[in-house]
């Protein structure tokens, strides 16, 4: 079993009191990798590691040039080990092998290049004063030392989405993934080095949340907190931040619970298709997933028979099998989780229209595969319709008008992805200024890219990943005014 120690300042170190644990396949429920798990002291080093390269310049003030340069030879080597990495992210996290090499590592590799060129335009701009006596110029800046939090349903993606600005602005990071999928964001260090990084911009340490990751985003050092994963842990994280004697900088993406409304004049087909990848794509583990489907009355019935029907015909199975389509959940108590939520639906009433059960064919027993599932007569208020279940579960609700459909979507503590279908471009505009969301996919659906700005708004998150309007989520803004007037300023009369 492949062995991967603690990535600080360009060396491969071991833990200090050699602790380790194992990354699981969760489609076999088999170890794959053995990690070591960074304590306190390894937390310290590698902040310091981060906070020393960072006042060295070495990297913050290197010509921004140079720092795309670095940053694209990465991606060249990430794209020359994309089916190595592919075949990793899908065992250490239980996703079909169809979808990392055709979406996640790509994501990654956007990211690096994306981020790389942003570089070379991070540029200021200038105010002009009234009065004529000052040059009023802003500056951008570079944190400092920056915690990347990442969870593990796209380990690498996520991973680069927060590293990849950072360092982009002349930040150091030390990364700190999932435990339950750290394999890939580690395997970066590798690549890092190879590419010919300065030794101390990026530092990836594993360990779980409760210490590991509060021991990091703790640290005195640490400037920012980039952080993507629950609810929970990102309002400790706004917690810590606060109680810190210096606060720090909080960007927070969180869960969701994606509201699909159909028109009864949108394209059933391409609205029914676009739903299916909405909540069955990685099992239905990801936070933008369309998980609540609103359903006009006047083609309800047309549209359940399709979609029920694509859906059924979904394939699980070997997640190495290029034709498997819904793989794994990621763990035995995720699996547990989906379940109850759905027979807990059930008691609350609703009906259960496919799946409803775990897929424990053998040799998939082993596994933890729940089969995509549609519930019927479905009410807004109940938990199946409010709360992230994290699993390939879609919840139907029928509406009559469209402004119903509006008020049911927005009734919900999440705003992050929404999606609405329909072909009249006037009820597309009316309802993109009505809909409270991050990001509203019109006839289409769960589009990201690298270039546009990610995040959500009430307990979906504060901030945003991606696009400028991220990378200036990591940039320090520094108001600069120099006098070039005739006379300085005597405010108080002075007369010797
Ligand atoms: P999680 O909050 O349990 O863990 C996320 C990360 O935080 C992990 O690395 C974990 O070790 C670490 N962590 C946990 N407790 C911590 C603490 N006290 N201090 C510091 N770090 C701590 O989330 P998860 O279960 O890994 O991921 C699922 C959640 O992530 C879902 O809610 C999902 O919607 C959300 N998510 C959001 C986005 C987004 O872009 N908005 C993307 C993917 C996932």
């Amino acid at each position: 079993m492949q062995e991967f120690k603690l990535f600080i300042n360009n060396e491969w170190v071991s833990s200090s009191d050699n602790k380790k644990f194992e990354s699981l396949d969760p489609s076999k429920n088999l170890p794959i990798a053995e990690l070591h798990l960074a304590g306190e002291k390894d937390v310290d080093i590698a902040v310091k590691a981060a906070k020393k390269t960072f006042e060295s310049g070495v990297w913050s003030d290197l010509d921004p040039d140079k720092r795309a340069d670095i940053m694209l030879k990465v991606a060249d080597i990430m794209r020359k080990r994309l089916k190595e990495l592919a075949k990793w992210e899908s065992m250490d996290t239980g996703k079909p092998i169809m979808e990392t090499e055709n979406v996640d590592i790509h994501y990654a590799i956007r990211a690096m290049e994306y981020f790389a060129n942003q570089s070379r335009e991070i540029k200021g701009e200038v105010i002009p004063l009234p009065g004529n006596v000052a040059f009023d110029w802003i500056s951008y800046e570079p944190y400092g030392v920056v915690a990347c939090i990442t969870p593990w349903n796209f380990p690498l993606h996520l991973a680069t989405r927060c590293i990849c600005p950072a360092i982009a602005t002349g930040s150091c990071v030390v990364a700190k993934p999932s435990s339950l999928a750290p394999i890939t964001p580690t395997i970066l260090g590798e690549i890092l080095m190879e590419a010919g990084m300065p030794a101390g911009v990026v530092n990836i340490i594993n360990g779980p949340g409760g210490t590991t990751g509060e021991w990091l985003t703790g640290h005195a050092d640490v400037r920012m907190i980039s952080f993507t994963g629950s609810l929970a842990v990102g309002r400790k994280l706004l917690e810590v931040s606060s109680k810190s004697p210096i606060i720090k900088k909080v960007i927070l993406e969180l869960g969701g619970k994606g509201p699909f409304i159909a028109e009864p004049d949108c394209d059933i087909d391409g609205a029914i298709n676009s739903l299916i990848v909405g909540f069955c794509l990685m099992q239905g583990e990801v936070c933008c997933a369309s998980t609540r489907l609103y359903l006009h009355d006047d083609i309800y019935n047309e549209f359940m028979e399709k979609l029920v029907r694509r859906v059924n015909s979904l394939k699980l199975g070997d997640i190495s099998d290029q034709s498997t389509q819904i793989g794994s959940l990621i763990s035995r108590d995720q699996l547990e989780k989906v379940d109850s939520y759905v027979k807990n639906a059930v008691k609350d009433g609703a009906t259960i229209v496919c799946g409803g059960e775990k897929f424990d064919e053998p040799p998939f027993d082993k596994g933890s595969y729940y089969r995509p599932t549609i519930l019927e007569n479905v009410k807004n208020t109940m938990r199946c319709a409010r709360e992230e279940i994290f699993g390939p579960v879609l919840v139907v609700i029928r509406y009559r008008h469209l402004d119903e459909a509006i008020a049911m979507a927005n009734d919900n503590q999440y705003a992050l992805g929404a999606t609405l279908w329909s072909e009249n471009p006037k009820t597309l505009f009316y309802a993109s200024k009505k809909i409270d969301a991050g990001i509203l996919w019109l006839n289409t659906n769960v589009m990201s890219k690298i270039e546009a700005p990610y995040g959500g708004n009430k307990n979906s998150g504060l901030g945003r990943e991606d696009g400028t309007i991220g990378l200036k989520e990591y940039l320090k803004v520094k108001n600069n005014v120099l006098f070039i007037g005739k006379e300085y300023d005597n405010f108080y009369g002075f007369k010797d």
